[in-house]
């Protein structure tokens, strides 16, 4: 026994994260992914993410909102679907008692509507990029982003760090590696993932609509050819990011934003 022994290593930073499914929406598996059967229906998660932190705490995405039916019909009538609306973040923030003052913002994983609606009800910073927002303003069809952004303080970061698991470039969120954003520009031209760190066995891939559902990343099946020319800006980034996805370390979960199987472990706020 010495008294100059090493100090303890440094704890690593307490990071936590939960789900917050806000409804569901249908969409026939053979519109979800190549290979899946019309009359196998899938529901489309509306979930965001609470990454809590002891800088502060950023939800990823922003789900259904309190005007969610107001959004749906605002779309094309190809885009409405049968759909489930259930608490929104606001109201599953509320009913956990968490502290509003300690969330920084929603990090966008892009601007369509399935992912902006719960604006409507969260006053906190948006964080996106320069390049998405530039989407977002050309949108013709869904114009949701343009009703729920006003009055929000808009954070527009850049993703100008290091390469990162692949990734040929990244945003250290906190600067300590537990939420890093990277680009995924194909689904839309501003689109990112969230790569999550909470601790040993907690690593997390939040890939936004890379993928619409699991069948995408575990079999490589892309989307449907027209869904592929319809909803996303670049098919060929999209490959290769997904590409990228399937090199993550096999420890990293990958959860595709709209796959309820994807979040089964991840407990919801205030369980
Ligand atoms: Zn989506």
């Amino acid at each position: 026994m010495t008294n100059n022994a090493a100090p303890p290593a440094e704890t690593p930073a307490r990071v936590e994260v939960f789900q917050l499914p806000t409804g569901t929406y249908e969409t026939p598996a053979a519109l979800a992914f190549q290979g899946g059967r019309f009359r196998d229906r899938r529901q489309f998660a509306a979930t965001a993410v609470l990454v809590r932190h002891p800088k502060g705490d950023v939800l990823i995405d922003a789900g259904f909102g309190a005007h969610a039916e107001e959004h749906i019909r605002s779309l094309p009538a190809f885009r409405r679907s049968p759909h489930h609306l259930g608490a929104t973040v606001s109201q599953q923030l509320d009913a956990a008692g968490h502290d509003r003052g300690r969330l920084l913002g929603v990090i966008l994983t892009h601007s369509h509507w399935d992912h902006v609606s719960g604006l409507d009800s969260l006053d906190v910073p948006v964080l996106v990029t320069a390049e998405e927002l530039r989407y977002a303003a050309d949108s013709r069809g869904d114009r949701v982003f343009g009703r729920v952004v006003p009055g929000h303080d808009l954070r527009v970061y850049a993703l100008d760090g290091p390469p990162h698991l692949g990734f040929p470039a990244s945003h250290d969120l906190h600067g300590d590696g537990s939420v890093v954003i990277v680009p995924t520009p194909g689904h839309t031209t501003g689109s990112v993932a969230v790569l999550v760190t909470a601790g040993p066995g907690q690593r997390f891939a939040f890939v936004g609509d890379l993928a619409w559902q699991l069948d995408g990343i575990e079999r490589g099946a892309q989307r449907p050819l027209v869904m592929r020319l319809l909803a996303d800006s670049d098919p060929a980034r999209v490959r290769r990011d997904l590409a990228r996805v399937a090199a993550l370390p096999p420890d990293v979960r990958i959860v595709p934003a709209h796959d309820a199987r994807a979040y089964a472990g991840i407990p919801l706020l205030g369980a």
